[in-house]
């Protein structure tokens, strides 16, 4: 199965082979000022991730660990990079079809805006997510 995305111009598309995966919301003060509200991402594995059209992104590196990719011409946030790792973060909104999935865990909400309210039922934590 493939599952295609891109950002709002088409200058930036990707693919990603399999399946995809449940999105985790960031409401960290990076990701909030980066997105403009709240930022969502589904892990997936590097290796069946591919971009087809590069083009317009560009990235950013918000900090030494990670980068963040977007399109240089209509702005879309699409892709959260950390150095070393065998993950990749992609924006569920750049996916071109309903995913078919649903959002599993909110972090970072001690930084959250004051402008929305979490009533979705799922988990919450000030922090990073609990591992394991
Ligand atoms: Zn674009
Ligand atoms: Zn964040």
């Amino acid at each position: 199965m493939i599952h295609r995305g891109g950002c709002a111009c088409g200058g930036v598309r990707f693919v990603v082979y399999g399946d995809l995966a449940p999105v985790g919301a960031c409401h960290c003060e990076s990701c909030r000022r980066w997105s403009g509200y709240y930022w969502a991402a589904m892990e997936i594995p590097r290796r069946r991730f591919k971009l087809t059209v590069a083009g317009a992104l560009v990235w950013w590196r918000s900090s030494a660990a990670a980068a963040r990719g977007f399109c240089s011409r209509c702005g879309s946030s699409l892709l959260f990079d950390e150095t070393n790792s065998p993950w990749i973060e992609i924006s569920p909104g750049a996916f071109d079809e309903p995913t078919g999935e649903t959002t599993t865990a909110h972090i970072f909400c001690a930084e959250a805006g004051d402008y929305y309210r979490l009533d979705d039922g799922a988990p919450r934590y000030p922090g990073f997510e609990p591992r394991g």
